[in-house]
């Protein structure tokens, strides 16, 4: 799944416009990212901030 580092974001809405599943919302001051994520990673491309981070749970 994808996570945002929060104190990378700039608030952009960048990845927001770019995710073909509308998984992420810019929710006032922080970015947020729904179970539609599809794990295509276009958002973490678009982020200009380096913002975006993959992340995987063991389980
Ligand atoms: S990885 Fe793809 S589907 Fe998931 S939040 Fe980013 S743009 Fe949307
Ligand atoms: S594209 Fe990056 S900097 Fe912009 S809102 Fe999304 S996570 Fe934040």
């Amino acid at each position: 799944m994808i996570a945002v580092n929060r104190f990378k974001c700039g608030y952009c809405g960048g990845c927001v416009a770019v995710c073909p599943k509308n998984a992420i919302t810019l929710v006032e001051t922080f970015i947020s990212i729904d179970e539609e994520c599809i794990d295509c990673g276009k958002c973490l491309k678009a982020c200009p901030m380096g913002a975006m981070e993959k992340i995987s749970y063991e389980r």
